[in-house]
């Protein structure tokens, strides 16, 4: 039986062609800069994303983690969605690592921070408080259900940071789910931000890896954070190669992964008590009527002796990532699936 996974867009295997790509990768020390696969794909990752320089570390949460470490000081605080992954899942690292100290304020149900709630979270001069040094934004927004960031939006909050001496990051994880949800170019997204984080690891279907993006100056400093973190890679050209191969032939394709998350969400939604949360990327969250936690648990079960994987939340959601390897036939089975999974718990 074919798993069909869908608790994450982590789960994504290298194509064939990463794989050959990865085989046949020129390396070198990327420490010492001398790693020309590396090379090209943070070269290819500024041109990008419109950005002067690209950094490539191992993980999101390193990414996040390297970005926010050259932005702020010991002491510092950032400004952050109280829903965000930075806030949420990085097991406090600004604050256990950098010293820094979040600032939560309430992520709305479209994963933006009220302008008012930002302005208000901005500290003053005084010698009581720490240094308000950074808004952090996130797009597309991992727990809002996918949602992405516009760049309306962005440049507004951006426009409000700058004007009180902030500097902007942008979690954008899926920030290339984030442009084909919106049709735009990704550069549109990113063009009032000071920094970003992308990672090669999801949808993008890399094994391993994700980009910082920023000032020359900025990535710069940031090599210092990375190697400071233990982020400095040897001979990681084999890892970049797959990178490579993730934004030239998997970028382009990625809006496919959200007419079948459309799909399934309507093929669930015809499942009587079954609930579905609007979809807007990637990322389909859905619920019962009825259910109560064992049932939950049940049903999470149930799926996986069909096949079927999908994440139950504690928040009695359940999450569905659709991705490359997920293919139409994939979503008609996990449909069907889930109609047996809810009779058979029911009877
Ligand atoms: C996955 C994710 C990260 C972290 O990436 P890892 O590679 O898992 O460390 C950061 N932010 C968001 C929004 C994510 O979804």
């Amino acid at each position: 039986m074919k798993i069909i996974d869908m608790r994450s867009d982590t789960v994504t295997q290298p194509t064939p062609e990463m794989r050959e790509a990865m085989y046949k990768a020129e390396v070198g020390d990327d420490v010492y800069g001398e790693d020309p696969t590396i090379n090209r794909l943070e070269q290819m990752t500024a041109e990008r994303l419109g950005k002067e320089a690209a950094l490539f570390v191992a993980s999101g949460t390193m990414g996040n983690l390297v970005a926010l470490l050259t932005h702020c000081q010991r002491g510092d605080e950032v400004i952050v969605g109280n829903r965000a992954h930075t806030f949420v899942y990085e097991q406090g690292g600004m604050a256990a690592l950098g010293g820094i100290s979040p600032y939560p304020i309430p992520n709305q149900a479209d994963g933006t921070l009220r302008l008012e709630d930002i302005k208000k979270a901005i500290r003053g001069d005084n010698v009581h408080y720490p240094r308000t040094r950074l808004l952090c934004l996130e797009n597309t927004h991992n727990m809002c259900d996918g949602a992405p960031l516009t760049a309306e939006y962005t440049a507004q909050a951006a426009q409000l940071a700058h004007q009180h001496g902030l500097q902007v990051h942008v979690d954008g994880a899926r920030i290339f789910n984030a442009a084909a949800a919106l049709d735009v170019d990704v550069r549109d997204l990113l063009k009032d931000v000071d920094s970003v984080m992308f990672c090669l690891s999801k949808g993008l279907c890399a094994p391993v890896g994700s980009m910082v993006c920023g000032s020359a100056e900025f990535i710069a400093e940031a090599h210092r954070s990375r190697k400071v973190v233990g982020g400095g890679m040897r001979q990681a050209g084999v890892l970049a190669a797959a990178g490579i191969v993730a934004l030239e032939q998997i970028a382009p394709r990625i809006a496919e992964d959200h007419v079948r998350a459309k799909r399934l969400a309507q093929g669930l939604a015809t499942i009587p008590g079954v609930q579905v949360a609007p979809v807007q990327s990637n990322i389909l969250y859905f619920w019962m009527t009825d259910a109560d936690s064992k049932t939950q648990d049940k049903i999470v079960e149930r799926l996986a002796e069909q096949g079927v994987l999908v994440l139950g939340r504690l928040d009695g959601r359940f999450r569905a990532v659709t991705h490359y390897w997920i293919d139409d036939e994939a979503v008609e089975r996990a449909i069907d699936a889930m109609r047996k999974a809810l009779h058979l718990t029911r009877s």
